[in-house]
Formats: C-alpha cells, sequence, structure tokens
C-alpha cells in the first residue's frame, strides 16, 4: 500500500490524522495552490506565513524519518501525475466551498481518504431532537457537554513505522516564483504554537475579565496558528483544561463557537452569500463610505485605529472586529458581505466560517444573531475598553498628546484645532436610529 499523504491545514505532526491513519510506505506532500494564489495579492502577508511553516514542517518531518515533497501547481494536475505509483490519498476535510469542489474531482482520479481534523466535532453528527442541525449557539453547546465537560479530549497517535518513500521533487518553490514578497508578520507569531499558549496559561486567570480590553494583551494569540494547523483545538483544548482556572471554562466555550460557525456553514452553505434569517434589507451602496471605513478614514478614533492597524499587521482584536462590524453595518449601514470580504484579504487568522458567522452575527443577520437593535456605540466602546486611549495613541500617532476623554466623545478630537483629523462621517445616534427602522422596514416586508 503507497499512500499520498497531503498535507494542507494540519501543518504539524502531533495529533495529525493522516499520520496517524496512514500505513506502510507515505509521501507527504504540500501543494500551494495556484488557483487559490493566484488570486492573492504580492503582499499578502498569510503566504509569508503559511511558507515558512511548510518549510519547517519539512524540517520536523525528517526528525521523524519522513520527508515533505512540495509543490506549486493545481492539485488536480500535480496528483494526476502521480497517482500511477500511489493506491490513495490521505487527508484532512476541508470544509469550504472551494475545497469541497476541488476534492470531488481528485475523487475521481484516486481514492481519497478524508479526516476530522482542522475541528473536534462532525459537523454532520450533531443534530437537534428533532434530527435538523441547530440554529442558536447556546443549544447546540449545551449538547455537546459530554465533550466540553470532560478533562481531555483523544488525540490522534502518530503511526510510528511509516516507511519514507524517496522521491526526486527536491526543488522548493521560492516565495518570488510563485510571485509573492516575504512580509514582515506581527511579533508574536514568531513564536511556536506551544509557547504561545503556555504564555497564555500563565495570564488565564483573568482571560475572562480582560478579554475585552483590547489594548491589553489578555487573549490567547492562537488564531493563525490554529487556522493552518500549527496546532490542534484538541490539543489547545486539553491544554486549557489541564490548567483547570475558571477562565478555563469560558475560553473553551470561545473555542466551540469556532465549531458553531463551522457547523453553520456546513449545514447551511447558503449563508456563505445570503443573510442567514432571510431578511431583505436595502443597503447603502456608497462605495465613498465603504472605501473611508477600509481605510481608516471614518473620524472615529477607534475605527481608524482598528482598521489602519489592520491594514498594517493584519490582525485585529476581538472587540474591535465587532465594534468596526457593527459601525459598518448599523452606523453606515453597508452590506455585511462587503466587510466580511475586506477581512478575508486581510486576516492573517482569516477562516470563511468564523468569519461569516460573525460578520452576520454583527450585523443582527445571522445565527443566534445580536437583536438589530442592539448597535455599539463606538465612543461607548472606547472608553470602556481603553479609557486611556493606549490602543488608539499607539496607533494614530498625533493623537498621542492629547486629553484623552476627547477620543471617546463625537467629534471631540476634532474640537482641538491643532489636529487636522477628518470630521465623522456619520452622526452616531442619527445613523443608529435609521438601521432600526430599516431593519422594523426589512422585518415587517
Ligand atoms: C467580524 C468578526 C470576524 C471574525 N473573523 C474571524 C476569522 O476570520 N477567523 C477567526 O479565527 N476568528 C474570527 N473572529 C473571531 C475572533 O475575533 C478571533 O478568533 C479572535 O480575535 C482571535 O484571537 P485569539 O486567538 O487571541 O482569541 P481568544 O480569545 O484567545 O480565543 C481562542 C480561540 O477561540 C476561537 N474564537 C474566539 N472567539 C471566537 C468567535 N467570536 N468566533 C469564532 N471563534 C472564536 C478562535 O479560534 C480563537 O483563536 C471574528 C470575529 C468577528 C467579530
Amino acid at each position: 500500500m503507497k499512500q499520498i499523504l497531503w498535507f494542507r491545514r494540519d501543518l504539524r505532526i502531533d495529533d495529525n490524522a493522516i499520520l496517524s491513519n496512514a500505513k506502510n510506505e507515505v509521501l507527504p506532500i504540500f501543494i500551494f495552490d495556484k488557483s487559490i494564489l493566484s488570486k492573492l495579492s504580492v503582499d499578502d502577508k498569510r503566504v509569508s506565513f503559511i511558507y515558512n511553516s511548510v518549510l519547517k514542517l519539512k524540517v520536523i518531518l525528517k526528525t521523524i524519518g519522513l520527508d515533505l515533497a512540495i509543490f506549486y501547481g493545481k492539485p488536480f494536475e500535480i496528483i494526476k501525475n502521480l497517482k500511477k505509483d500511489f493506491d490513495e490519498v490521505l487527508c484532512s476535510v476541508d470544509f469550504d466551498e472551494y475545497s469541497i469542489k476541488r476534492d470531488k474531482e481528485i475523487e475521481e482520479l484516486i481514492p481519497m481518504k478524508r479526516y476530522i481534523d482542522s475541528f473536534i466535532i462532525n459537523p454532520n453528527e450533531h443534530l437537534n431532537s428533532n434530527n435538523r442541525p441547530y440554529r442558536v449557539f447556546t443549544p447546540f453547546y449545551k449538547s455537546l457537554n459530554v465533550i466540553t465537560q470532560s478533562k481531555r479530549i483523544d488525540t490522534f497517535k502518530r503511526n510510528k513505522n511509516l516507511k519514507k518513500i524517496t522521491f526526486d521533487y527536491n526543488v522548493i518553490p521560492t516565495l518570488m516564483q510563485m510571485n509573492f514578497k516575504e512580509q514582515k508578520l506581527p511579533i508574536f507569531l514568531k513564536k511556536n504554537a506551544f509557547t504561545l499558549l503556555e504564555e497564555f496559561g500563565n495570564k488565564i486567570t483573568s482571560y475572562k475579565e480582560d478579554r475585552d480590553y483590547f489594548y491589553k494583551d489578555a487573549s490567547s494569540n492562537i488564531s493563525v496558528h490554529l487556522r493552518f494547523g500549527l496546532v490542534s483545538p484538541k490539543q489547545i483544548f486539553n491544554y486549557v483544561k489541564s490548567l483547570n482556572t475558571k477562565s478555563s471554562e469560558f475560553f473553551i466555550r470561545e473555542l466551540f463557537w469556532r465549531e458553531f460557525y463551522n457547523y453553520i456553514l456546513f449545514h447551511f452553505p447558503k449563508s456563505q452569500n445570503q443573510n442567514f434569517n432571510g431578511l431583505n434589507i436595502k443597503w447603502n451602496e456608497n462605495d465613498l463610505d465603504f472605501e473611508k471605513w477600509c481605510n481608516g478614514e471614518t473620524g472615529i478614533p477607534i475605527i481608524d485605529a482598528a482598521m489602519i492597524n489592520l491594514n498594517n499587521t493584519g490582525f485585529m482584536h476581538n472587540r474591535l472586529r465587532m465594534v468596526v462590524a457593527s459601525f459598518l453595518t448599523k452606523n453606515l449601514f453597508i452590506d455585511w458581505k462587503k466587510g466580511e470580504f475586506y477581512f478575508s484579504k486581510k486576516l492573517l487568522d482569516y477562516e470563511a466560517s468564523s468569519n461569516i458567522g460573525s460578520w452576520q452575527w454583527s450585523s443582527s443577520t445571522g445565527a443566534d444573531a445580536t437583536p438589530y437593535f442592539r448597535t455599539f456605540n463606538p465612543y461607548i466602546q472606547s472608553r470602556k475598553f481603553d479609557k486611556e486611549g493606549y490602543f488608539i495613541k499607539s496607533i494614530i500617532k498625533e493623537f498621542s498628546n492629547i486629553d484623552s476623554r476627547l477620543l471617546h466623545i463625537e467629534n471631540g478630537v476634532q474640537s482641538n484645532l491643532f489636529n487636522n483629523y477628518t470630521n465623522s462621517i456619520v452622526d452616531i445616534k442619527i445613523s443608529r436610529q435609521r438601521a432600526i427602522k430599516k431593519f422594523k422596514e426589512a422585518k415587517n416586508a
């Protein structure tokens, strides 16, 4: 039996489904997929992160007697060329639309065995008492009590008797050959997943209280490593459970929001580009407003700082994601799909299901959505979670000497004549009322 082990978003050797289920002779491969990469810009930060992670995986696989063949091309063509020497392909399940189609086509060429590896639960297995998928987080989460309340979840044990198939695919494509430039990444991404987890372990007791204070470094910062499988969700679950703190349970709940959104997209694939709750909303089509939001030029300090920081680093704190998403969809009344698409190009941890689910949640169109009359007032949010303006001032340098109180008042910064800061593009109170009116109309239509 000769098997291709196709690493995709499982770039690790522990708790890895394919290394556990493989038998005998194997060829581990990674494909830089031309169809995906051709849509990305030359300065995409994720490609730098994945590239470095794939090279590291190759080194790690060598330490266990294996190796990694690295390709650049279309997966269908590459597997077509390899298939004559192999019996089957092993890989983890990818749930997104493109991957489902890609895998279906490849399955016509060679048998494929797929394993749930990037998520804890199989979305197909947890239905409600009517045999229907859950649509709301809390009952979904409660139904998983046996898992979420357990002390640990079994992980995949690596088959240590695998034999390497020697290959002559020794040329590793460079970033430049794939039309990318190496990008500077946020410092925390230089650390490996287990260092990040250990650091989180030292501060987890304050996670529940401090998580929303976006100037503090209170969360795990694990989402990027998790996205590309440098750590598995089960490993994170087991580590956090072993700490046995009050915040552990709170954190596990967050980790299951990721499961929930994957579950929702699996059962309701149309929610990728339709309002989950079916509301027919006539959004504001003003491109200039949208552009100003993207560029951080709205005249609202917290929104602008969050967006500028996203554009520079590829990262945004969870509370800020909620604030900018609410602002875009409620105050500017712009379609969540535009914000979702923008995040999909920028976020280092971009995960289609979490991003779509969270955007729909924020815009009150989703599963378990926030009620439409609930909007985040950006000034109240910044006063509450960054009173001294530490985050905002660290991003918008011209505010560094300004009285912090002005950051939390509508057009407050602009009242200081020495500042050359644009006026707010929208009145928060009036725009909130407009959003409520429009939602009411859509509901009653
Ligand atoms: C509009 C919007 C878009 C988002 N898009 C993404 C995305 O593309 N990819 C992504 O991984 N997360 C997304 N999130 C969720 C969340 O913001 C990030 O997971 C979190 O900020 C990552 O930082 P962390 O690892 O330090 O989080 P922690 O607070 O340490 O949480 C640990 C892990 O739990 C999961 N998690 C936490 N909160 C959520 C949540 N609300 N929804 C889903 N999973 C969650 C993540 O996997 C995260 O890494 C989005 C949230 C919003 C409001």
